[in-house]
């Protein structure tokens, strides 16, 4: 989509007038907190949500003021957004809406726990121009939600979509996750089976990663939790890849599928390299030159931004080298990967001259492949991302800022 509106610009010591077109807004309430979550979250109180949505509003007005900024789009993620009150909710909304102009934005998305969305929730998302729901499914099996520490039941799935269906909000997505202790191939098959029922125009599908600082950690280093062995992991990736394709959503990155049409346009931004404001507790944006990442604690972001609305933690300096790299990694993760022709227009040197050894060696492997256009990885290759991912690492005076 073209947009013809004036460029946004950030009005501070680092001003530039280059396009920013992605916002995303972190949401950190939750009304329970998941065995294997690392997210930035809070337990949800009301009296909390208040003061926090109020800071909201006063970073977003750091970044966006004096006029409404064109946007393609917006993506409000948690945490879990619909865990806010209806009051709560709508306050959100408007001051979205007082920052952003609505009407220019492609996609709007809000991430929801299934049993969050009734009727009334759905209608005021959809009054401010709210178009999609990406509702954090994860499996199909109740007694594996209670393993994970999950407050919704299978039940609720239906319950949410039938309600957005019924409101005419089409563009739903639904995570799942595989990978879990006790999960069986044949129950995540049960899962994706269930999910495919519906019939929805994009699925996500991530393997559960033990992350630091969660119940799931501790237990794992106690020996008290066991994944499934990672040939049977590897399976049910492939198990994942077979079943959407055969049901026309296509893989179009490692963990995301669609029809055509429906891909994710605001996670496209991250894995095409482009430019995003990270708004709220924890969110990190990407600005030219530089990825701020935000204040995590609570009480620290709501005072930071209060005073100043730029509740900072610190910010990454992205020179030219690191820019190449995440290039690569994230348009790696792409299936259409990275175009070669597009790569030489932003950095002015071709990809084999910078990487003409690795990508050799990997086509070799069977792990990468390249046409005239471009560099993507193979289907075999998928299972093996974070290794080719290293070999894109730069040495120092690769490259000549
Ligand atoms: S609902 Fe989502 S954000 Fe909240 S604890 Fe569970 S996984 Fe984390």
């Amino acid at each position: 989509m073209l947009l013809t509106a004036p460029l946004p610009m950030i009005e501070n010591e680092w001003r530039t007038d280059i396009m920013i077109l992605s916002t995303y807004i972190h949401i950190p309430f939750c009304e329970k907190l998941c065995h294997y979550c690392d997210f930035t979250k809070f337990f949800y109180e009301e009296r909390m949500a208040d003061e926090y949505l109020q800071a909201l509003a006063k970073e977003m007005s750091f970044y966006l003021k004096d006029k409404k900024h064109p946007m393609r789009t917006i993506f409000v993620g948690g945490g879990t957004p619909t865990a806010l009150n209806l009051k709560q909710l709508e306050y959100l909304l408007k001051q979205i809406d007082d920052h952003i102009d609505v009407s220019s934005v492609l996609e709007y998305s809000f991430e929801a726990n299934p049993g969050d969305l009734n009727e009334d929730k759905i209608k005021l998302l959809k009054s401010y121009g709210v178009n999609r729901i990406s509702m954090g499914v994860q499996v199909f099996d109740d007694q594996l939600l209670e393993d994970l520490g999950r407050l919704h039941r299978v039940a609720d799935v239906d319950q949410n979509i039938n309600h957005l269906l019924k409101n005419g909000m089409n563009n739903i997505s639904i995570d799942l996750m595989y990978g879990l202790p006790n999960q069986t191939l044949d129950s995540f098959n049960h899962s994706i089976e269930q999910a495919l029922s519906y019939d929805l125009p994009h699925y996500s599908s991530y393997s559960l990663q033990i992350e630091p600082k969660t119940v799931f950690y501790q237990r794992h280093q106690k020996g008290k939790l066991h994944k499934p062995p990672e040939e049977v992991e590897a399976k049910m990736f492939e198990l994942l890849i077979d079943k959407m394709s055969k049901s026309g959503k296509l893989q179009y990155e490692i963990s995301n599928f669609a029809e055509v049409g429906y891909e994710s346009q605001h996670n496209l931004t991250y894995w095409n390299n482009q430019y995003y404001y990270g708004f709220g507790a924890g969110a990190s944006g990407y600005l030219p030159g530089k990825r701020i990442i935000n204040l995590r604690p609570f009480p620290a972001y709501v005072k930071e931004a209060t005073r100043s609305g730029q509740p900072i933690l610190h910010i990454d300096e992205i020179g030219k080298k690191e820019q190449i790299e995440e290039e690569m990694f994230l348009g790696l993760r792409k299936r259409a990967g990275v175009n070669k022709l597009e790569f030489e227009r932003k950095y002015h040197r071709t990809i084999n001259e910078l990487y003409g050894k690795q990508i050799e060696e990997l086509i070799e492997r069977d792990w990468l492949e390249e046409t005239t256009e471009q560099i993507k990885m193979t289907e075999h290759g998928q299972l093996f991302g974070n290794e080719v991912f290293q070999r894109f690492l730069l040495e120092d005076g690769d490259f000549d800022e």
